[in-house]
């Protein structure tokens, strides 16, 4: 069994690094009921390390799933107003928060795609505020993962609980010592930021079994890793486990194919080995070996939703790549590999942004889906003033 001791890292690694919790300031925590042992160590801790106030969320994809089998269609679209003035009440009074998040891929295997997409639509709909405040770091928050039975089972065929947590620690690089291995880490993501954002590539390409393609970087984009900066300049890890240096493509310069190279899990649902073709930054075909309605669905949500707004370089020393593994949880396998984002671009991946999206070269939408298309037969070239700068061989960085 896994350690209280690495337990208590892994809280603290969520608040102090994760966050960056402060003394006195408030923290709002998403949790499903299946994480209620590892929400009690994290509040506890969350007070010790001076919190002033810790509010839990909780979810039940079993409560949710009854709902969307059975209610109306106005019911699942209905998000009540109070629900959406709660979360926004404890942000914009400054308070940080951490989403726990598990996989629950087969549990809502049999609704329907178009009742999902209508539930999917509403909230993101009704909690686009809460959303933008977010993506724009105007709170520092943090997303990481904790185990639940079914999660297990679908990773290893059994309830292994233990195991998966030390897949979880393995993955963050968090261990019964402590977390400098992260640390060292995040030093090495910073290192290749800072090349990318001196070198200002115009587009990258990408080259390999069934892909080629090339992307045109947004006009003032910025690479970022690991750690940000919330808007007052104060640091914060958004994802742990973190691999990737990302940026936002230019919304209407990305053209070629490429091939999923995982299952990309869509709201329980799996898409597998599927390509889609680029056109001027819009798909303009597409196909799937199994899923390929729920990828109809989730390109068809706006717009925006069938063009890219996420380029991001992961490479295969990844901890996540190592175990070869499905988790069934984008955190984990958008960081097992390079990968795109369908949908909306972060803000924060251009300088200068005035809150115009068209006018910066960014895509804007309602969603945002990554899927991953690295491999270890991939390279990716940086393309600058008619040179092709390696920057991934065979999987690997070079730079
Ligand atoms: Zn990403
Ligand atoms: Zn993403």
């Amino acid at each position: 069994m896994i350690s209280e001791k690495a337990l208590r890292n892994y809280a603290d690694v969520i608040l102090r690094v994760g966050v960056n919790i402060q003394t006195d300031q408030k923290l709002i925590i998403n949790a499903s009921v299946d994480h209620k042992d590892f929400v009690r160590l994290l509040v506890e801790r969350a007070y010790n390390l001076g919190a002033g106030e810790v509010f839990v969320v909780w979810n039940d994809t079993y409560v949710t799933r009854q709902k969307l089998l059975k209610a109306s269609e106005e019911v699942i679209k209905n998000i009540y107003d109070w629900e959406v003035a709660m979360a926004k009440s404890f942000l914009e009074n400054g308070a940080a928060s951490i989403s726990l998040v598990g996989s629950y891929a087969d549990v809502l295997s049999d609704v329907p795609a178009q009742r999902l997409g209508i539930y999917t639509r509403a909230r993101q709909v009704a909690f686009r505020e809460v959303m933008e405040r977010t993506m724009k770091n105007k709170n520092r928050w943090c997303v990481a993962g904790v185990p639940n039975p079914e999660w297990a089972r679908k990773v290893y065929g059994e309830e292994d609980i233990g195991r998966l947590w030390n897949d979880i620690l393995f993955m963050a690089r968090v261990d019964e010592n402590g977390y400098d291995e992260l640390l060292k880490h995040l030093e090495r993501l910073k290192r290749r930021k800072d090349i990318l954002n001196s070198e200002n590539f115009e587009a990258l390409k990408y080259e390999g079994p069934g892909m080629d393609l090339t992307v045109q970087l947004a006009p003032k984009h910025l690479w970022l890793s690991g750690i940000e900066n919330d808007e007052n300049g104060v640091p914060f890890l958004p994802n742990i486990p973190t691999e990737e240096v990302f940026t936002a493509p230019y919304k209407y310069g990305v053209n070629g194919v490429v091939y999923s190279s995982m299952p990309l899990v869509y709201q329980g649902n799996v898409i597998e080995n599927f390509w889609v073709k680029f056109q001027d930054g819009k798909v303009v075909d597409f196909d799937a070996g199994k899923g390929k309605e729920v990828l109809k669905e989730l390109l068809a949500t706006d717009d925006g939703a069938s063009y890219l707004g996420e380029v991001a370089l992961v490479d295969t020393s990844s901890p996540i790549y190592k175990l070869g593994r499905i988790f069934y949880n984008t955190l984990y396998d958008e960081n097992a590999a390079a990968h795109f984002a369908f949908g909306r671009a972060y803000p924060t991946c251009v300088r200068e942004f005035n809150g115009d999206f068209e006018q910066a070269g960014l895509n804007n939408s309602l969603t945002h889906v990554d899927f991953m298309v690295g491999n270890p037969s991939m390279n990716v070239y940086g393309l600058k003033n008619g040179t092709k700068v390696p920057l991934i061989l065979n999987g690997k960085w070079v730079i």
